[in-house]
């Protein structure tokens, strides 16, 4: 049964690497041929072509690319990313990562992805706003309450959801929309307090999860971060409160480690005023970006793009704890490695999983037009990443796994069990 996987683990690519993670999930798991294919999907994938006309009067002429991974548990669900380097591929992993994502974190959705390939960081607030618009009237058909509901992910963020919004409710010739076509929007246009910050307190407690489990002090550990965008820079925050020292960040701009501590607050102004990211922050040394993934610390949280622990750096890395805030940032090498050195890794699937988990909530918030409180939504949120973190832990331990295959083998018994349960017959 399956896919090839000794060709798959040596191919630095997201598809691969969900590829490779599903493959052995459903060798485990002894997955029925017609039910691994089922699964393996995706059940829709489109590329469309914008061309909108900019606020300079040119006509820019760009790809994008939609893909429903799988909607047996619910419709799929799945931030939009926008990058310069983004292809169909990407986003077909991505969207498979969700898929079980959402089966483990338990919430009715499926798996899905999109994304616009140009970098945001060219484009004027206006520009990317007509972008948006344009990329929403093309995917149109393709986005709905129960069928796929996308939200901020790389490159996109509130602002541009409530474009999305906009955009829809005026078609429809409505104020509001019928049911939740996207989450992560601004509170004043139904989204949820909390959102924002649910994806980086997430990483958070699943960490603190496992430092209680291995009798780790949390202020006694030094942590590095990679990415200080929406994810990256609350993970850093959230973390310097619980005591922890952040010993070393980066981004795009560059990277910069304090062995006594960064100042987070005063490297969150940084950012602010500068608007150039972390580089150029005084109270450190700067170093180069791919430096900080091999810093000597206790945790490693990547909060950037995927692929970024590789054959290259993997016995560098000198971390006992790496938690994936990004999507797929280890290649199934790499992932090997850290295994056979005991690296302690909490899978992106389960360590991520808060942003989807308060999405969630925001979808059952529209639907109710009730607005939820910050303490509700903060309990939920703890309390669901805490039981979920503990049962995975359990399982590996049980069975003799690592937590991503623990975690990989309980979302995709999931989907299975949802797919037996519908039939099998049209
Ligand atoms: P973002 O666009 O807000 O920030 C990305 C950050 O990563 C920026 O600081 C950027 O400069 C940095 N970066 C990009 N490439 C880098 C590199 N090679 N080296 C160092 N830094 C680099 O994106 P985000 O929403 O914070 O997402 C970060 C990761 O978290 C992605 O993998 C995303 O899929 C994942 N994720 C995001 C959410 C969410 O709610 N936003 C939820 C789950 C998972």
């Amino acid at each position: 049964m399956g896919i090839e996987i000794d060709n798959m683990k040596t191919k630095n690519n997201i598809l691969h690497t969900s590829l490779y993670n599903f493959n052995m999930s459903a060798n485990r798991l002894d997955l029925d041929e017609a039910i691994f294919q089922k699964m393996l999907g995706p059940k829709e994938k489109i590329e469309i072509s914008i061309d909108p006309v900019l606020s300079n009067g040119k006509v820019v002429n760009v790809k994008a690319f939609i893909v429903r991974h799988n909607d047996v548990l619910g419709p799929a669900k799945g931030g939009i990313r926008m990058a310069s380097d983004i292809c169909l591929d990407d986003i077909t992993g991505l969207a498979m990562e969700m898929t079980w994502k959402t089966s483990l974190i338990g919430v009715p959705f499926g798996g899905g992805k999109s994304g616009i390939n140009l970098d945001p960081m060219s484009l004027s607030p206006n520009d990317k706003e007509i972008i948006i618009r344009a990329f929403i009237r093309g995917a149109r058909h393709c986005i709905g309450p129960e069928i796929y509901i996308p939200a901020p992910d790389m490159g996109t963020n509130e602002k541009d959801m409530a474009h999305i919004r906009d955009c829809i409710s005026y078609s429809d010739g409505t104020s509001i929309t019928k049911g939740c076509f996207v989450t992560g929007k601004p509170v004043i246009l139904g989204g949820i307090v909390g959102r924002r910050e649910a994806t980086g307190k997430g990483v958070v407690y699943t960490t603190l999860s496992m430092c209680e489990k291995l009798g780790l002090d949390i202020t006694k550990m030094r942590v590095a971060v990679q990415g200080f965008g929406k994810v990256g820079s609350v993970v850093a925050a959230e973390i310097a409160k619980c005591g922890a020292k952040l010993v070393a960040v980066a981004d795009l701009s560059g990277g910069i480690v304090n062995s006594d501590g960064l100042d987070i607050d005063a490297l969150l102004q940084h950012v602010n005023d500068t608007d150039n990211g972390v580089k150029g922050f005084k109270k450190a040394t700067e170093i180069d970006r791919e430096k900080v993934l091999e810093i000597d610390c206790d945790i490693l949280i990547p909060a950037a793009a995927g692929s970024q622990i590789t054959l290259k750096n993997v016995k560098k890395i000198k971390a006992k704890i790496i938690a994936e805030a990004a999507n797929v940032p280890t290649t199934p090498e790499a992932d090997g490695i850290l295994n056979q050195r005991q690296i302690h890794v909490i899978p992106d699937i389960l360590c991520n999983a808060g942003g989807v988990f308060v999405s969630y909530l925001e979808y059952t918030q529209e639907t109710q037009r009730e607005q939820m409180t910050i303490a509700q939504v903060e309990q939920r949120l703890s309390d669901r990443m805490r039981k979920r973190f503990s049962e995975v832990y359990n399982f590996a331990k049980e069975k003799g796994l690592t937590m991503r295959e623990a975690a990989m083998d309980i979302a995709v018994r999931k989907v299975v069990e949802g797919v037996y349960a519908r039939g099998l017959l049209p």
